[in-house]
């Protein structure tokens, strides 16, 4: 295996290889996505439901990163058999076999393997536990924490494919993460909760954090119906981001983890063990 350096020093990219696009819909619930009005999204390609590694931000995406895309929880097989398939499966979506590219096996990480194989490498995320300054920006070109945690439109706007060579980009989209909010509605009528960053800083600042009394079941069917709106409000942008894939890009779609919205008196995600909180839903094409 040789490694063929460009002038400015990063590698030719391997004959085949093709642009990338992980989508993570933050929290987005599987039943929330195959129930949802998505045009654009569900032309794509067949949806299948399967599981994320982990229940909460931040491990799930270096997992992704990883290259440990959400599984099928395939059983009478050990765990070795389905990261063989997945790496076999990354050598499709990428377009080149994986052992043409100079790696570090104990320290694999796609980015860096990606760099390593001649890509521009980029990430837009809208969750601040998974911001710039975290252990998940490794091997990153570019790495942006967005000013609006829910706004995909500007998400889109951002996303520049190099026409020189072939690009992997993370789109981690909020809008469907608690308050499940649309880009234009009014922060004062969000509802209220703080997750991990709002609750340090507020216990850095030594100020009082008093989670509100649980849901009712009338306030987890409206939380639901919030996610289901501002998933739907992502599909214009959707398309256009697709309009703006080169040829031959392969896009997936999927959720960091699930969101419970009241089953066996669960709500949201993170310190949950349960199914739903664990499905995503999984779309993937090569367009
Ligand atoms: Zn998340």
């Amino acid at each position: 295996m040789t490694t063929v350096t460009a002038p400015g020093g990063r590698p030719v990219p391997p004959p085949g290889a093709r642009h990338a696009v992980l989508v993570t819909l933050d929290s987005c619930r599987y039943d929330t996505f195959a129930e949802a009005d998505l045009p654009h999204v569900r032309a794509l390609g067949p949806l299948e439901s399967r599981y994320a590694y982990a229940s909460w931000t931040a491990p799930s995406h270096y997992n992704l990163l990883l290259g440990l895309l959400p599984h099928r929880s395939p059983r009478y097989a050990h765990a070795g058999a389905a990261y063989v398939a997945e790496f076999r499966r990354h050598e499709g979506r990428f377009g080149f076999p994986i052992h043409t590219v100079e790696l570090d096996a104990a320290t694999f990480y796609f980015p860096e393997f990606l760099r390593g194989a001649g890509y521009e490498t980029h990430a837009l995320v809208s969750m601040e536990v998974i911001g710039p300054g975290t252990p998940v920006n490794r091997g990153f070109d570019t790495y942006r924490l967005m000013p609006k945690h829910n706004d995909m439109a500007a998400i889109v706007d951002a996303v520049v494919f190099p026409t020189a060579r072939p690009s992997f980009w993370l789109l981690n989209v909020g809008e469907t993460h608690y308050p499940y909010a649309t880009a234009d509605e009014d922060p004062a009528a969000w509802p209220r909760l703080s997750g991990t960053a709002g609750i340090i800083r507020a216990l850095c600042a030594n100020e009082p954090v008093e989670p509100p009394p649980f849901f009712t079941d009338e306030q987890m069917r409206h939380l639901r119906a919030r996610q289901m709106r501002a998933l739907e409000s992502t599909d214009a942008a959707f398309a256009r981001l697709f309009a703006k894939l080169p040829h031959g890009t392969w896009i997936c779609i999927t959720a960091d983890h699930g969101e419970l919205f009241g089953e066996d008196g669960y709500f949201g995600h993170g310190p949950i063990q349960h199914p739903k909180v664990f499905e995503v839903p999984f779309v993937e094409a090569i367009v």
